[in-house]
């Protein structure tokens, strides 16, 4: 009788192989981008996750941050409407996040210990699997652009500080002075930090430890974007400044493929935000993808598993944005919130700031 129930279990299984995978994805929301306006258009982005609770952004503020994450989704969005490839969605709406102040990329970026503006970026190409990454940038106005050039016009993958900077006038980039990254809202947020750790120092003695305000979870800003095109390839790019007084040339994960940024039309395209050592440590964007690769996950429930389990074990926080080679998009943060934009199934962009 076993063994009859057995083989009843094994034939329904066999004629419906879902069963299993339906379990595995109730209560994960997929989001279909495709739509009949779209086929195998998609686009999301985001400005960065960390400690954004309603309430805690006036109502001015808050509008100025869903304009420009409006702004960069459609544009990147237009784009890709107009025929361009997936790398050139993520890097113009990249561009605009930079240029802008509200997000720690390009202008905006947050500061070292030092004082110093230092910039990161990333960009990862999922029909050949190139990449470029640039890091420990101070002169260059548009970070992601370098990165591409890194990917397109070198024969390396990755540049640093002054070499980089070299390269970035050999391409004839917009380079600028590093002032022009100094912003007054950066600026205090470094000074709130080092009058804490003093006052700390000065208290317990307390070496090593992090200080509230030096947590990465109350920084927060940095930008990425995923991208499919009307051939099916897929894009990812990350930009940043990375976490406010970091010291001794720390390089966080959006310059590191596999960390930060990764795409791969086999699978998904992912950029992350967060607390970048986590990221590292856990191949956070490159582990997505193989969960979709080798367990068959949707890139929802891969995200999910990565950033809300594995992240959260090991005590980091942020978040993916993510998309499949077919348009669905995956979301996923363990932070009070992320800033976020999509294009919906009806060609509309969708910003979004806090988890509901
Ligand atoms: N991941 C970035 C870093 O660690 C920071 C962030 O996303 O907020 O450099």
């Amino acid at each position: 009788m076993k063994r009859l129930i057995g083989y009843l279990f094994v034939a329904v299984l066999l004629l419906n192989p879902t069963i299993l995978f339906a379990q595995k994805s109730a209560g994960t929301e997929v989001k279909q981008l495709q739509g009949p306006q779209n086929p195998r258009l998609g686009f999301v982005i985001h400005g960065g996750a960390g400690v954004i609770s309603r309430g805690s952004l006036s109502p001015e503020r808050e509008k100025e941050y869903r304009a420009k994450l409006e702004e960069a989704v459609l544009a990147g969005y237009k784009a890709l409407q107009a025929g361009k490839s997936s790398l050139d969605a993520v890097e113009i709406a990249i561009r605009i996040l930079e240029d802008s102040p509200l997000f720690n990329a390009g202008k905006g970026a947050v500061f070292t210990n030092e004082g110093k503006n230092e910039l990161d970026a990333s960009i990862m190409d999922g029909k050949t699997l190139g990449a470029g990454a640039v890091a420990g940038l101070t002169r260059v106005r548009n970070p992601i652009t370098l990165a591409r050039a890194v990917m397109e016009k070198s024969e390396h993958v990755m540049m640093v500080g002054a070499g980089a900077e070299k390269f970035a006038e050999q391409q004839k980039m917009e380079l600028v002075d590093p002032k022009y990254f100094w912003t007054e809202s950066r600026w205090n947020a470094l000074q709130r930090i080092l009058k804490e750790e003093k006052e700390k120092e000065e208290k317990s003695k307390d070496h090593g430890k992090l200080t509230e305000a030096e947590k990465p979870a109350n920084k927060f800003g940095t930008v990425g974007a995923v991208a499919l095109d009307k051939d099916g390839n897929l894009a990812a790019g990350t930009s940043t400044g990375g976490m406010t007084n970091k010291r001794f040339g720390r390089v966080g994960d959006a310059p590191i493929i596999g960390a930060g940024t990764y795409a791969n039309n086999a699978t998904c395209a992912v950029s992350a935000t967060g607390w970048g050592e986590f990221f590292i440590r856990l191949s956070v964007a490159r582990d997505i993808s193989s969960l979709m690769e080798y367990r068959a996950m949707t890139v929802q429930q891969a995200a999910d598993l990565v950033i809300k389990t594995k992240l959260q074990k090991l005590g980091g926080d942020g978040g993916v944005v993510a998309i499949d080679k077919f348009g669905n998009i995956g979301v996923s943060f363990n932070s009070e919130g992320m800033y976020r934009a999509y294009i919906n199934a009806e060609g509309k962009p969708v910003v979004e700031i806090y988890k509901d």
